[in-house]
C-alpha cells in the first residue's frame, strides 16, 4: 500500500535519495511504522528497462548533471548507484576503525581521525545487513560460483603464497533466496542486473517499504534546500519536481544520502543567516576529507582463453594484503579483487583507437583482471565545494571537487599492481597493464562522524553535532575510507541510526 503525504504534513522523516543508505534508513524506519518520504532525483526503472548495453544504460541511470573536476561514477535512478555497483561486501577491520591511533597522522597534510565507534558496536549491524543483502558465504549462504577470471586470481594468488582467497563476501544470490533468483553469470552487472540477482534498494528496500504503508516515493524530485526555523531546529525539505516547479515538504527529521557530492552540495546551499557557511558547518567540514578509496586495475593476457566476460564482474577476493604492514611502505591495506571490462570498456580504457586497444581487443578473450581497493588518507584540501558563480538547470550552484592522491594512495597503488603482476606472471602471463582508475566510485567523508565536533560534522550516529534533527546517511559520514569497498558498511551505519532515530522519538527527544 502505498501512501501519499501531504506537503504540510511534519510528522514524516524525509529521506534524500534512494540508493544504500537512503533506500535502507527509509526501509528500516517505515518498518518500525514511521512515516517516510523519500525524494529521489532520478526516475523509476523496472527489470525489464535494464539492457545489455552499458552506454544505453549509463544514459538512462547515470548522473549527468555539470560538475566541475574529477568524475565521480554515480546514479541518478531509484536505487541510486546500488543499479550500478558490482555487490563486493567485505567488513571495515577492527584496526581501521582507529585509524589515527593505528597509523598516526602521515604528515602534516592529512586529517585522520578514529571513529567514534567500534567494530564491536557494529558487529551485530554487519550481520543484519548481509542478512538484508544476502551476501554470500554468510547466513548460510554459499560463496559465489567461481568465475574463470576468479579461478585465475585464486591459482595465481596461491602460487605467491596468498592464504586468505575466496569467493564469498558478494551481495548476488548465489542462489534464489528473498524473493530474488540465482545469479545468471551474464556480466554486465554495471549496467543493472535484468534478473534482480544482485542486491539494489530499486527491487528490495523501496518495494518492502512500501508494503508497510508509511512510506511514500516521490521520483524526479530533486532537493535543493533544507530549511529550518529560528532556533536552528530542520523544518522541512525544497525540491524541484519534474518540470521544474517548487515545492516543500515539511519534515520533523530529514536524512541525507545523496551519495557525498550531493550530499556536501545540499548542505553547503542550505546556508541561512543562522547557518552562513551552509548546514552543520559550524567548523567548516562539511565537503572535507573527501576520500574515494586507493583504486587500480590491472589487466593481463593470460597463455590460454580465461573469458571473463561470462560471470560476474567482481565476486572474488584476496585478504591477504587488508592488514596494515608498515614494512611495504604505506600505511593501511588494499583488498585484491577480480573485475573483468567489457568491450566498450577495455577500448576505452587503452586509449580508443591505436596499436594499443588493437592489442588487448585481439586477446580480449584472455583477458584476466584485477581491481584494487584500499585505504586511502583523508585530507582537508580534497573537498566538495560550490561554485561561485554557476548554476544548473535547477538554480543549485554546481558542484566543485577537488580531489587528489596521497603519497601513501601512490605507494599503496604502486604495490599492488606489482603483486597483481605476480600474481598473473606467475601463470604465464604474456603481457600486463595496471593503471590508476580516476573516477570517484566508493566516495566517503564530506560530513564524517567523529568524537569532537571541531573534527568533522556527524556523531556517532550521523546525528549532526549542530543540529539534532539532521542526520547524514551515506558513506559522507565515514571517518576514514578503510580498504573494504564501503556499501555493506553504508547499509550497517543506516540500520543503526534508524534503530537510533526511532529510539529518539519513542523517547520525544526528536
Ligand atoms: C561501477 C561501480 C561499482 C561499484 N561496486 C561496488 C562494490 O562492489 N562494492 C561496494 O561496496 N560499493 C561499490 N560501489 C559503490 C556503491 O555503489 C556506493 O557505495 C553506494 O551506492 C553508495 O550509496 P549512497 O546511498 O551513498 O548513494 P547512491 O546509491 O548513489 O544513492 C544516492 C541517491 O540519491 C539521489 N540523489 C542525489 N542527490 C539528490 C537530491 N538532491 N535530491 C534527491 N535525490 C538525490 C541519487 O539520484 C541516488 O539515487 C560501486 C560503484 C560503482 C560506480
Ligand atoms: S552476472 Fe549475475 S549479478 Fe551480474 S548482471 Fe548477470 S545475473 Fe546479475
Amino acid at each position: 500500500m502505498t501512501r501519499q503525504y501531504e506537503l504540510s504534513d511534519s510528522s514524516v522523516v524525509v529521506v534524500i535519495g534512494s540508493g544504500a543508505g537512503g533506500g535502507t534508513v527509509a526501509n528500516e524506519l517505515a518498518q518500525k511504522g514511521i512515516d517516510v518520504v523519500c525524494l529521489e532525483a532520478g526516475s523509476r526503472m523496472t527489470l525489464a528497462d535494464v539492457v545489455n548495453h552499458p552506454p544505453t544504460m549509463d544514459g538512462l541511470m547515470g548522473w549527468h548533471d555539470k560538475r566541475i573536476g574529477p568524475m565521480v561514477w554515480v546514479c541518478k535512478t531509484v536505487g541510486g548507484t546500488t543499479m550500478r555497483w558490482s555487490g563486493v561486501a567485505p567488513r571495515i577491520q577492527e584496526h581501521e576503525f582507529r585509524a589515527l591511533s593505528t597509523y598516526g597522522q602521515l604528515d602534516k597534510g592529512t586529517t585522520l581521525i578514529d571513529w567514534p565507534l567500534t567494530l564491536e558496536e557494529l558487529l551485530p549491524y554487519y550481520d543484519k545487513a548481509e542478512d538484508k543483502m544476502g551476501v554470500s558465504g554468510t547466513h548460510d549462504i554459499p560463496p559465489s560460483a567461481e568465475t574463470n577470471n576468479y579461478k585465475v586470481l585464486k591459482a595465481g594468488g596461491k602460487r605467491i603464497g596468498y592464504k586468505e582467497i575466496t569467493s564469498a563476501r558478494t551481495a548476488i544470490n548465489p542462489v534464489a533466496r528473498a524473493g530474488r533468483p540465482g545469479c545468471q553469470q551474464i556480466g554486465f552487472c554495471n549496467s543493472g542486473c535484468a534478473v534482480g540477482a544482485k542486491w539494489s534498494t530499486l527491487y528490495t528496500e523501496v518495494p518492502a517499504a512500501e508494503l508497510t504503508g508509511h512510506f511514500e516515493l516521490r521520483t524526479q524530485a530533486m532537493a535543493v534546500r533544507i530549511n529550518h526555523d529560528k532556533s536552528g531546529r530542520i523544518t522541512g525539505v525544497v525540491y524541484a519536481d519534474a518540470d521544474g516547479a517548487m515545492h516543500e515538504q515539511k519534515a520533523r527529521a530529514v536524512c541525507v544520502a545523496g551519495n557525498v557530492v550531493e550530499t556536501a552540495r545540499i548542505l553547503l546551499n542550505s546556508e541561512s543567516s543562522l547557518f552562513p557557511d551552509g548546514l552543520a558547518n559550524s567548523t567548516g567540514n562539511v565537503g572535507r576529507h573527501y576520500t574515494r578509496h586507493t583504486f587500480g586495475q590491472a589487466m593481463a593476457v593470460m597463455p590460454k582463453p580465461v573469458n571473463y566476460h561470462r560471470g560476474t564482474r567482481q565476486s572474488g577476493i584476496i585478504l591477504d594484503e587488508q592488514y596494515h604492514k608498515p614494512e611495504r611502505g604505506f600505511a593501511g591495506g588494499y583488498i585484491i579483487e577480480t573485475l573483468s571490462l567489457d568491450p566498450w570498456n577495455v577500448s576505452t580504457w587503452a586509449g580508443g583507437w591505436g596499436p594499443g586497444n588493437t592489442a588487448f581487443t585481439d586477446d580480449y578473450t584472455k583477458l584476466a583482471g584485477i581491481f584494487i581497493t584500499g585505504e586511502d588518507p583523508p585530507e582537508s584540501v580534497n573537498r566538495i565545494s560550490l561554485h561561485p558563480s554557476e548554476r544548473d538547470e535547477n538554480g543549485l550552484p554546481v558542484p566543485v571537487i577537488e580531489y587528489r592522491d596521497h603519497p601513501n594512495t601512490l605507494a599503496m597503488r604502486e604495490h599492488s599492481l606489482k603483486m597483481s603482476r605476480a600474481i598473473y606472471e606467475s601463470l604465464g602471463a604474456t603481457d600486463f597493464t595496471g593503471s590508476d582508475i580516476p573516477v570517484g566510485a566508493h566516495n566517503m567523508g564530506v560530513a564524517r562522524m567523529s568524537a569532537n565536533p571541531d573534527d568533522g560534522v556527524t556523531n556517532r550516529w550521523g546525528q549532526a553535532h549542530d543540529i539534532p534533527n539532521l542526520f547524514v546517511s551515506d558513506g559522507s559520514v565515514f571517518s576514514t575510507s578503510a580498504a573494504a569497498n564501503p556499501t555493506l558498511t553504508i547499509v550497517a551505519l543506516a540500520i543503526r541510526q534508524a534503530d537510533h532515530i526511532a529510539e529518539r522519538m519513542q523517547a520525544r527527544t526528536l
